[in-house]
C-alpha cells in the first residue's frame, strides 16, 4: 500500500506496538533501554487482542508492527500474529537477533500470516555488528535468521543505525542487504533517546553526504532504500541534478512502491504513524516519547484522530523555526523526534538539516545534547 493512498488524518500507515522492552542483547543504541526481564505491567494478552481489535477500526489491512525490545520475550507471540491476521490486519515484526531466533519460530510465525520479518544489522562484519549490538554470536544468528526468513517466502527488511560508530559500514551493509535477498533497506539516523544517548549523531554535512549516497544506491540496488527519521532525504532526492533517481522514501514504509516526489510522501511521527508502549501509552513514534493516551482508557483510534498532539504534528504550519520557513515543509517538515529530543519541543527545527531556507534568518538549531555538541546547521 502506498502511504499517501491513505488520509493520514484518519488512520496511521503503520501502527507499531511495543510488546515487550525484554530482550537478551544490550544494544549500545537501544531507544527502549530494553532489560532483560519483562515489565509485571506490560499489556497482556487479552489486552492486546483488544489493542488488535481496535486497530481494526482504521481499516481493512492495517499494517502493524510487533517491536521490542524483543517481541520474542513474550510466549505469545505467535498467537498475536495470527489473532491479527483473522481479524483483517497485515502483521509484520522486528524480532532480535538471538538464539531464540529459530528456524521454527520462523516457519511458525509465516504459517500464523506474519506478513514481512525486519531484522537489524549494524555492521558489515560479525565484529562490527557484534561490538554494537554488545553479543557475541548476534551477527552470525541474524544472518542465520535471514536465510531462514527468505527461505520460508517471508519478505524480509534489514534496519540499520547510522551514527558516526557506523557509518564506516554501510557500504559493505549495503553488499549484505543485497546478498540476503532484502525488498527493502530501513536506514535509521541516529534520534539520541533511551540508551542511544552514548552515541554520536552525524554532523548534518556528513548526513547530506550520506543521504545522497543512498539516493544513489537506490538508483541501483534490487532492493528498496528509505530513511526512519530522516525526511529530509526526500527533499534531497528532489534535489539531485535531473536524471537521477527522483524517488526517496522515509520513514516506515515497509509495503509500497516508492512515491513521486513533489507531495508530501512519506510519514512521520504522529503523521501516518503511531506507536505503542509496553504499558499502553500511545506516542507519536517510539523515538518520540510523549503520551497522548493510553489505551487501557482510550481507544487508539481516537488518539490517532482526536488528540492535540497528534493533530498538530499533521500540521506543517504549525512547524517553527527554518522548518516551519521552509518551502519543503509539505514534503519534509523535519525529524519531529529529533526535535523533541534535543529541545523538548516537537514543533521546532530538527537541527539535522543542513538546508538553510532562502532569505531565513531566524536561528539555527544545534545538535547539544547531554553536554556533547557535534555541529550546528549552518
Ligand atoms: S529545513 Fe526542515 S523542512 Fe526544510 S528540508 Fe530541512 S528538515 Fe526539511
Amino acid at each position: 500500500m502506498n502511504p499517501r493512498a491513505i488520509d493520514t488524518d484518519e488512520r496511521p500507515f503503520v501502527l507499531i506496538w511495543e510488546v515487550t522492552q525484554a530482550c537478551g542483547l544490550a544494544c549500545k543504541h537501544c531507544r527502549a533501554d530494553a532489560k532483560p526481564r519483562r515489565h509485571p505491567d506490560e499489556l497482556s494478552t487479552a489486552e492486546g487482542k483488544s489493542l488488535l481489535d481496535d486497530a481494526r477500526r482504521f481499516g481493512e489491512g492495517q499494517l502493524v508492527v510487533l517491536s521490542g525490545g524483543d517481541p520474542l520475550a513474550r510466549d505469545d507471540t505467535v498467537d498475536l500474529v495470527d489473532y491479527g491476521t483473522d481479524v483483517g490486519l497485515r502483521m509484520t515484526l522486528t524480532p532480535s537477533g538471538t538464539a531464540s531466533l529459530t528456524r521454527e519460530r520462523i516457519e511458525a510465525l509465516d504459517e500464523a500470516g506474519l506478513r514481512r520479518m525486519a531484522l537489524s544489522i549494524d555492521g558489515g562484519s560479525a565484529a562490527a555488528h557484534d561490538e554494537f549490538r554488545g553479543e557475541p554470536g548476534s551477527f552470525e544468528q541474524t544472518v542465520q535468521a535471514a536465510r531462514a526468513a527468505r527461505e520460508a517466502g517471508l519478505p524480509l527488511q534489514i534496519n540499520t543505525t547510522v551514527c558516526a560508530e557506523t557509518v564506516g559500514e554501510l557500504p559493505a551493509v549495503r553488499d549484505l542487504v543485497g546478498d540476503l535477498g532484502a525488498a527493502l533497506w530501513s536506514v535509521f539516523f541516529l534520534v539520541p533517546v533511551g540508551r542511544g544517548r552514548v552515541l554520536t549523531p552525524l554532523d548534518p554535512d556528513r548526513a547530506e553526504s550520506v543521504m545522497e549516497w543512498l539516493s544513489g544506491v537506490a538508483d541501483e540496488a534490487p532492493f528498496g532504500v528509505k530513511t526512519t527519521e530522516a525526511p529530509h532525504y526526500r527533499r534531497v532526492a528532489i534535489q539531485r541534478p535531473r536524471g537521477s533517481d527522483r524517488s526517496a522514501r522515509a520513514d516506515d514504509d515497509p509495503g509500497g512502491p516508492p512515491d513521486g516526489i513533489g507531495r508530501r510522501t512519506g510519514i512521520t511521527a504522529g503523521d501516518g504513524f503511531a506507536f505503542v508502549s509496553h504499558v499502553g501509552d500511545v506516542y507519536p513514534s517510539g523515538f518520540l516519547p510523549e503520551p497522548a493516551g493510553n489505551v487501557r482508557a482510550e481507544s487508539v483510534v481516537d488518539v490517532y484522530r482526536d488528540s492535540e498532539l497528534f493533530r498538530s504534528l499533521r500540521d506543517p504550519d504549525a512547524l517553527r523555526g527554518k522548518c516551519g520557513a521552509c518551502s519543503y515543509r509539505h514534503v519534509c517538515g523535519g525529524s519531529r523526534s529529533r526535535a523533541f529530543a534535543y529541545t523538548g519541543d516537537p514543533l521546532e527545527a530538527d537541527p539535522l538539516c543542513a538546508y538553510v531556507p532562502d532569505g531565513y534568518d531566524g536561528p539555527l538549531p544545534e545538535q547539544s545534547f547531554g553536554g556533547r555538541e557535534t555541529s550546528s546547521a549552518d
